[in-house]
């Protein structure tokens, strides 16, 4: 993870701003907003509507079903927080158009982002933005995923929460994301808490030996298990030594399968 930098901004422009309340005052980003490591700031895209009744979609010209998002309010929301933004001395924003046909995130895009000093999310709705949108101004279009969800506001939240693990001093220290799936292209190895039996149900041995050794060496070989099982396509971009390729064999042995072929 990064060392050490001033707080990051993050700004969203919405047509629903109160939908961001419940995620932004709990827990983890509520911490990080409170402790000045990230300061979110929402926009109302209807407050830069031009017209009285602060229209911000209309019909899709050469016909068909649905709403689009009018590119005025968008380009004025943008233009109005970059400015705002230089006023305070911050740097650009990186403009980020939440949608379904963008590039898919994953860890790898989250500690990009992390990386950036500010990020400014659009979020679209009904059919999607007018096409102006997306070919001048913004610099990045985000999915969370191959389907379709109603609008950018759920999809940005899930990029704010991932970014956000990734700034230093966000989580606590006995958070460490360093273990977590896919930060190291490994999934998490099984994890375990009182009570020891659980309706006859025990926990691993190795466990409660309180050998730190052979409890670090079976997490690992736990974590390459799952991951070879479950997700083999990610053992190509870990970083293995001989220990891992000898746990690899065992669990070869152990599991019936061959990681070779998998991998
Ligand atoms: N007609 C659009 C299409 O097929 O690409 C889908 C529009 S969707 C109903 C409305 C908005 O929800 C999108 O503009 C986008 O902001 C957001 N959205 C929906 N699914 C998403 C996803 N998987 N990832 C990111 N944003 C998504």
């Amino acid at each position: 993870m990064m060392q050490g930098r001033d707080a990051m901004r993050i700004d969203i422009l919405t047509i629903f701003p109160e939908m961001f309340k419940g995620p932004l005052s709990e827990s983890m980003l509520k911490r990080a907003q409170e402790r000045g490591i990230i300061a979110i700031h929402l926009h109302n895209i209807r407050d830069f509507a031009e017209d009285k009744h602060k229209v911000t979609d209309d019909y899709p010209f050469g016909g068909g079903v649905g709403m689009l998002m009018k590119p005025e309010p968008i380009f004025k929301g943008v233009e109005h927080v970059k400015d705002e933004l230089s006023a305070l001395g911050f740097e650009e924003p990186y403009v980020i158009l939440m949608c379904p046909q963008g590039r898919t995130f994953n860890q790898d895009l989250a500690r990009e982002l992390a990386a950036r000093p500010a990020l400014l999310f659009i979020c679209g709705h009904y059919e999607g933005v007018d096409e102006r949108v997306r070919e001048h101004l913004v610099d990045d279009e985000i999915s969370i995923g191959d389907y379709v969800l109603t609008g950018g506001e759920l999809p940005a939240m899930v990029v704010i929460d991932a970014v956000a693990r990734m700034i230093p001093g966000v989580l606590k220290e006995e958070e460490s994301a360093v273990e977590d799936s896919f930060y190291n292209y490994l999934l998490d190895f099984p994890q375990y808490t009182r009570p020891r039996d659980f309706r006859g149900m025990k926990v691993p041995e190795v466990l409660l030996s309180g050998d730190h050794e052979k409890v670090r060496l079976w997490r690992r070989k736990e974590a390459l298990r799952r991951t070879l099982l479950r997700r083999p396509d990610l053992l190509r971009k870990a970083n293995l030594d001989s220990t891992d390729l000898r746990l690899l064999k065992e669990i070869e042995e152990e599991n019936c399968v061959k990681p070779s072929d998998m991998i």
